[in-house]
C-alpha cells in the first residue's frame, strides 16, 4: 500500500492524503523503516504518532501536517537524523520534551496547533534554523531560545505572547523575526545590537508604543513591519519635540492672536503637511467642555533640520505686525503700555526677509571683501536671520560682490 521510491540517497515513502487513521504498523515492523529517510504521511486522519515511530532510526524528513494528532510520544526524541519535522496543522497542546534530543533537526514547524508553550528542550537544538510556531496559543517563549545558536527565521506570529525574551538578542544568525497578530508591549532593548537581524515583522501588535532605542538607530537597514502597532511616530523619520504649545479656545473662537507661523502650521492640517519642516502632530479638543484647550506640539523632522523662532518671539513679531495695520482694521487688540512699546520697537531686522527681530534670532558668520582699499581681504561680520530657513537661504545665495 505504500509507495516507497528508493534513489541512491533517499528512500522517501508517500503516504500522503489516503484518508489513513492510524500509521500502518507493518511499516514499522518491516526491516525497511530503517531504510526510509523521508516519510510524508500529510493529510490523513491521524490522531497520534505510535511510539514505534523510532524505527524510522535513518529519518530526515518527516510530515505529519494537516491530520488530528493531539501528542506526540516520547520516542520521537530517538529520530537522531532527523533535520526537517512539520507537524502543523494538528490539534498539539504540547510539544514533548524529548524533542530537544533532536539534534540534527534544521526545521521544526509546528503552526497552525493549540500550543500554550515551547519545552524548555528546545533550546538544546543546536542546528535549528528555522522555527515556525505561528497559530498557536503561546503566551511566552522559553529563554532557552536564545540558545539557538544558529537559528535564522523565528515565526511566532498569531499566538498570545505579550513581550519576547531578550534572550533573543543572543541569537548571533537571525535574520527574521515575525511576531505579528500578538500583544506585544515592547520589544527587547537591544533588538538592534543583532547585526545579522534584517526583517522584523511587529504588525498588528496594537499596545506596541514605542521602539528600542538600539533599533530606531538602524531603520535604515531593518525592514520593520509596524503596521496597526500603537507606534505613532513612524521609525524611518524620527520626530523631535520642538516647542509645546496650548491654546485655549472658548467656544470655538480663539482669545488669542496665534502667531502667523502657528497659523499656517495648523492650515497645513488640510494641506501637504510634509511640504512644511514643521508638523502638527497632536489636535485634542475637547467638546464636552465650554472651554476647549488645544495641545499643539510644534515638531520638526530631523530630515529638515531646522528650527523655528521661540514661541515668545512668534508673538512679539505677531503683534508688532497686528499693531502696524490696528488703525486700518480693528482687530481689538489692547495691550499694556510697556508692552506695546517693546513690540513697536524691534530690535534688529532679518538680514534675509527683513521680518522684525526681537529678543531671538539666528546669527551666522557672514564673509564679505567689501572694501574697496583692501578687495582681496575677507571680512567677517554677524548677521542675523528670523528662521533658520532663512539662514539657510543667506548660504545658498552667493554673496553681493562689490565691483570697482
Ligand atoms: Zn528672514
Amino acid at each position: 500500500m505504500a509507495d516507497i521510491t528508493s534513489n541512491q540517497m533517499n528512500s522517501i515513502l508517500s503516504m500522503n492524503y489516503r484518508g489513513l487513521e492510524d500509521m500502518p504498523t507493518s511499516l514499522m515492523s518491516s526491516h525497511s523503516a530503517a531504510d526510509v529517510q523521508h516519510l510524508y504521511m500529510k493529510g490523513n486522519r491521524l490522531t497520534g504518532v505510535p511510539e514505534t515511530i523510532y524505527k524510522f532510526e535513518n529519518l530526515t524528513v518527516l510530515y505529519l501536517q494537516s491530520n488530528r494528532i493531539e501528542s506526540l510520544p516520547q520516542t520521537i526524541g530517538a529520530l537522531k537524523t532527523l533535520e526537517l519535522l512539520d507537524v502543523s496543522f494538528n490539534y498539539l497542546e504540547k510539544l514533548p520534551e524529548e524533542i530537544g534530543c533532536l539534534q540534527k533537526l534544521k526545521r521544526l514547524y509546528a503552526f497552525s496547533n493549540r500550543l500554550k508553550q515551547l519545552p524548555k528542550s528546545v533550546g538544546a537544538l543546536q542546528n535549528l534554523e528555522v522555527l515556525g510556531v505561528m497559530k498557536n496559543e503561546i503566551s511566552s517563549l522559553p529563554a532557552e531560545i536564545g540558545r539557538l545558536v544558529n537559528l535564522k527565521e523565528l515565526n511566532v506570529d498569531s499566538n498570545h505572547l505579550t513581550s519576547l525574551p531578550n534572550q533573543l538578542c543572543c541569537l548571533g544568525h537571525l535574520q527574521e523575526l515575525s511576531a505579528s497578530n500578538n500583544n506585544l508591549l515592547t520589544l527587547p532593548q537591544d533588538f538592534g545590537m543583532m547585526k545579522t537581524l534584517v526583517n522584523i515583522f511587529v504588525d498588528n501588535n496594537p499596545f506596541l508604543n514605542s521602539l528600542p532605542l538600539s533599533l530606531k538607530s538602524r531603520t535604515n537597514e531593518v525592514k520593520i513591519g509596524l503596521n496597526r502597532c500603537g507606534i505613532k511616530e513612524p521609525p524611518e523619520h524620527p520626530v523631535r519635540a520642538h516647542q509645546h504649545v496650548k491654546i485655549r479656545w472658548k467656544n470655538y473662537k480663539t482669545i488669542i492672536i496665534l502667531p502667523k507661523q502657528i497659523s499656517q502650521i495648523m492650515c497645513l492640517m488640510s494641506t501637504d503637511m510634509l511640504a512644511s519642516p514643521l508638523q502638527l502632530s497632536v489636535w485634542k479638543r475637547d467638546p464636552s467642555r465650554d472651554c476647549d484647550e488645544i495641545s499643539v506640539t510644534l515638531c520638526h523632522d530631523a530630515e529638515f533640520m531646522s528650527r523655528v523662532p521661540s514661541l515668545l518671539e512668534l508673538t512679539l513679531r505677531t503683534f508688532h505686525h497686528v499693531l502696524l495695520i490696528r488703525d486700518k482694521s480693528d482687530h481689538g487688540v489692547t495691550l499694556p503700555q510697556n508692552i506695546e512699546e517693546l513690540v513697536h520697537c524691534p530690535t534688529a531686522h532679518c538680514c534675509q526677509c527683513n521680518e522684525v527681530l526681537f529678543v531671538s534670532a539666528f546669527p551666522f558668520i557672514c564673509q564679505d571683501n567689501f572694501s574697496p582699499q583692501k578687495p582681496d581681504a575677507v571680512f567677517h561680520f554677524l548677521g542675523l536671520c528670523c528662521t533658520e530657513q532663512c539662514k539657510k537661504r543667506g548660504y545658498d545665495v552667493p554673496m553681493h560682490q562689490i565691483k570697482y
